[in-house]
């Protein structure tokens, strides 16, 4: 018997060159999921490919910029031609933008941030939903922030995505209540990446948890006997849920 949570699930990780969104595909890999990799970096790409390759899974890359939406709307169908369905999404990938008040806000940058995290979604979404109602037990994944509440001064345009986000996947989570899918969010908290590296420049990033450690949290909530649908799962409380419950 196979007993990797993922055997045999279709993943697609948008975001998956680097940070959260490599560390979730390493781990889809380990528990048996063929993962459908998508950023811009190509050559970043082929280096998470090896390292699923090393956890012996398997991958195929999508080289994609999501600010292009014709690109994006034909995912779908392609998926579809390979495999006739998908069995989970994530979408990760997404951009900080500048930290600036508002009046300083150029419009190229408050579209490419409203663009990236937040219609990217949409799209990704509207491509992808057929297919996920034809997997068994269809699973979206969405990444969030703490910045959804907008209550910091200079974070804008990445709050505003974040919080639109959320209202996006719980709409869909409604949507799909009568069907297998099911659409939840994750709010990371600081975790140590790049983008937080660019927030925080002073911080210790060695103080923080590894995109390593929340990635078990993706498996749980990708898995087909994950029950929740429109949550936004808080990764410290769930961590500390688990450390509570091991002792
Ligand atoms: P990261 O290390 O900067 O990685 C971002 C990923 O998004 C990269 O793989 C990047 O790939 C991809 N990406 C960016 N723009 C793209 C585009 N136009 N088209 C396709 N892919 C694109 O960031 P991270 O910290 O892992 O963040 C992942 C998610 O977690 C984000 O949604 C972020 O808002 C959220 N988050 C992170 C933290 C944290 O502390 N790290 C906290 C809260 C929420 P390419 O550059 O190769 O395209």
């Amino acid at each position: 018997m196979n007993d990797k949570r993922l055997a045999g699930r279709i993943a697609l990780i948008t975001g998956a060159s680097r940070g959260i969104g490599r560390a979730v595909a390493l781990e889809f890999a380990r528990e048996g999921a063929h993962v459908v990799l998508l950023a811009r970096t190509q050559g970043a790409l082929e280096e998470v490919d090896d390292e699923v390759r090393d956890a012996g899974g398997s991958a195929t890359l999508l080289q994609l910029d999501l600010r292009n939406g014709d690109k994006l709307d034909a995912l779908g169908p392609t998926l579809f031609q390979r495999w006739g369905k998908l069995d989970i999404v994530v979408g990760n990938a997404g951009i900080l933008g500048p930290l600036s008040p508002l009046g300083h806000i150029t419009a190229d940058a408050w579209n490419d941030v409203i663009g990236i995290n937040l219609t990217a979604n949409w799209r990704l979404i509207r491509t992808c939903d057929p297919l996920l109602r034809k997997s068994d037990a269809g699973r979206a994944i969405f990444v969030s922030s703490g910045a959804s509440s907008g209550a910091h001064a200079y974070w804008g345009p990445y709050a505003v995505s974040k919080a639109g986000l959320e209202a996006l996947i719980k709409t869909y989570a409604q949507e799909v209540e009568r069907t297998p899918v099911r659409a939840n969010l994750v709010n990371p908290g600081g975790v140590r990446t790049a983008m937080r590296a660019k927030a925080f420049p002073g911080e210790d990033p060695e103080k923080l948890p590894a995109p390593e450690d929340v990635a078990p949290l993706f498996v749980e909530l990708a898995s087909p006997d994950c029950a929740l649908n429109g949550e936004v799962i808080d990764f410290r409380s769930w961590q500390a849920e688990k450390k509570a419950s091991a002792s």
